[in-house]
């Protein structure tokens, strides 16, 4: 048996995975028929018995407070599955594997046992199993702290997720996502993302991925200051945790803490606490300590004043050692002030220093998975309108049925649409509608954070006006719409001439701003010097005529000798960028007018 078409895994009409496609919706049921089946293997065919024993991996894996003891089913799926040459089945049982090593504190040889498997498994898998081989494979750039890959990655799984019926793992990409965002302290659409999973859930039975989308929208709550609502939260939330349904986690367990802590039940908070501790002692995931120490740090405060800079100091080095920037962050900040009203003032700079270490690095993320999501939006907003052409024109051969379930599944995308607009509003509006790079309004928002960013740390920050030369002649010869099609083209190849964590935006007309963290002016010109040459070989095709040659003149201003408000540099600029245009264009000037 080889993999099955994705048309026929979609439908579930195959009874030997009929539980794998059960256990997310309600693992309960599927996990009564599973055991039905390893109860008396030599009853059913090799394939059933290896899907059955998949199910209880991945439930262990996923579902259990034993995650480790999903090795030997995942193992024994795997070489069943092979035997019986069900690709699909291999595929997932590799995940899972792989998913087992980043238990074992190996995410980089899962990455790459993943990435092997990934063309494969895009061409065999449907959506909501490919869904697995992604998400796991974003968990092993979230343990290694590159949290822009891994998001951009969830990002990427929820566009595929959202093209086909609503998922048990759509809810749960939505909810991993809201937890990336927390951790690079995105809270607000974190908040949504979370909301938007719970409204979801109402469809299926699945206790543990509740609980799982619940404390992500309490951290998301407590991180916008919203501690009532967050208290809400954590009490559907435990309550369901005493019912037996579902297995503890002491990331649930921590913010629960922290929230009752917060609010001075101290009872429920060292409830908390000991669970978390519990399950610390009892297993090994990457953040249980973290959460274990913050769950303690957090009653202490409450309750122990005198023990909380103790516990306090045993989080923030647990979440540095794992690189835990939310508690990191939290640990840092509660330190610094208890030193500092101690009058311990050299103790509390320290911590701060800590602190802005790791608010910075979340920024840092922050901008990056935005500038990467950016780019996601770009290629597919090409990739769908490729396929909306090609089903339209294989549309018009179908019959009349068929039409009217196209235009039902329409309706639900629509809907789905409807509901998307509301958080893609809120990323339109810092982006400019004709190039997708950032606007003027983003770098308001982001120079007084990066600015003070560049103050704490003392690094550099430059600023790049740039103004493309001659640009009415390219409107005039080839019209206008020829150069809006050139602006998009260099918007892009601004996009990707430029590093991640460099913010480029469009500053208006045939002017762009670029601001470069931690980079010095001569830096910034050696970028823009790179810039201009590909600039040069830039060719843009219109109307059969090739569109080219194309030069800009710029200006740098340095944050602190320049001034040190956006609206400071950018007159500095300014100024340097019209003796640019006066001096003959095609160069770089900083500005007090030195040569770069
Ligand atoms: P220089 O900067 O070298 O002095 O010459 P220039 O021709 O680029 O200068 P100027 O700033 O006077 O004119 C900018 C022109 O850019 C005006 C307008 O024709 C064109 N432009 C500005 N925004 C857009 C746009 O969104 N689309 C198109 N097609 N053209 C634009
Ligand atoms: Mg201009
Ligand atoms: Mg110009």
């Amino acid at each position: 048996m080889c993999a099955l078409p994705v048309s026929a895994t979609a439908r579930g009409d195959d009874s030997a995975v009929a539980f794998w496609e059960l256990h997310f919706r309600d693992p309960a049921a599927a996990l009564a028929q599973v055991q039905r089946v390893l109860g008396k293997p030599q009853e059913h065919d090799e394939r059933t018995v290896a899907w059955a024993e998949l199910t209880e991996g991945f439930h262990r894996l996923f579902f259990s407070g034993g995650p480790l003891e999903a090795r030997p089913w995942l193992e024994r799926a795997g070489r069943r599955f092979v035997g019986v040459g069900d690709r699909r089945g291999a595929l997932l049982a590799d995940t899972g594997r792989a998913r087992m090593l980043i238990l074992d504190q190996q995410p980089l040889v899962a990455r790459d046992r993943l990435h092997a498997l990934l063309p494969d498994a895009k061409r065999a898998l449907a959506p909501t199993d490919l869904f697995w081989v992604l998400n796991t494979l974003s968990a092993t750039y979230y343990y290694t702290e590159q949290l822009d890959e891994a998001i951009r990655l969830m990002y990427e799984t929820l566009e595929l997720l959202r093209r086909v019926e609503p998922s048990p793992q759509l809810v749960t990409i939505l909810s991993n996502l809201a937890a990336a965002l927390v951790t690079v302290g995105d809270y607000a659409p974190a908040r949504e993302l979370a909301q938007e999973a719970l409204g979801l859930l109402q469809r299926y039975r699945n206790p543990q991925v509740l609980l799982y989308a619940r404390s992500n929208l309490a951290e998301a709550l407590a991180g916008t200051g919203d501690w009532d609502s967050a208290l809400a939260t954590v009490d559907a939330m435990l309550g369901e945790v005493g019912t037996g349904r579902v297995a503890p986690q002491n990331h649930y367990c921590s913010i629960g803490a922290e929230v009752y802590a917060r609010h001075g039940r101290v009872d429920d908070a060292r409830r908390c606490a000991e669970i978390a501790n519990e399950i610390h002692r009892g297993s090994a995931g990457p953040y249980t300590e973290v959460y274990a120490r913050w769950a303690d740090a957090c009653l202490a405060m409450a309750a122990a004043p005198e023990a909380a800079l103790a516990a306090l100091v045993l989080a923030a080095e647990a979440a540095a050692r794992r690189k835990h920037l939310p508690v990191m962050c939290k640990a840092w900040d509660a330190l610094s002030q208890r030193y500092a009203a101690l009058g311990r003032f050299e103790e509390a700079w320290h911590a701060q220093r800590r602190l802005l270490d790791a608010h910075q690095q979340r920024l840092l993320n922050r901008a990056s998975a935005r500038y990467y999501l950016l780019r996601v939006e770009h290629e597919l907003s090409s990739a769908r309108e490729e396929r909306d052409r090609e089903s339209s024109l294989r549309h018009e051969s179908e019959a009349l049925n068929r039409q009217l379930a196209e235009v039902n599944a329409e309706l639900s995308r629509k809907m789905r649409e409807v509901e998307e607009l509301q958080s893609r509003l809120a990323l339109e509006a810092v982006h400019d509608p004709l190039t997708g790079l950032f606007n003027r309004r983003y770098l308001d928002s982001t120079m007084p954070g990066l600015g003070g960013a560049a103050e704490r740390h003392g690094t550099p920050l430059t600023l790049a006006l740039i103004d493309l030369d001659h640009f009415k002649q390219v409107n005039d010869r080839h019209g206008h719409l020829a150069g809006d099609k050139v602006l998009r083209r260099i918007g892009k190849l601004l996009a990707a001439s430029l590093r991640p964590s460099d913010i480029v935006a469009r500053w208006g007309g045939e002017e762009f701003c670029v601001i470069f963290p931690a980079t010095d002016v001569a830096g910034a010109a050696t970028a823009l010097a790179s810039l201009a040459a590909r600039l040069r070989s830039l060719e843009v095709e219109w109307a059969g005529k090739v569109v080219g040659g194309f030069t800009f003149s710029a200006a740098l201003a340095a944050y602190g000798p320049h001034g040190r408000t956006l609206a400071e540099l950018v007159g500095a600029a300014d100024d340097a960028l019209y003796a640019a245009k006066g001096a003959g264009r095609d160069r770089v000037l900083v500005a007090h007018g030195a040569a770069a």
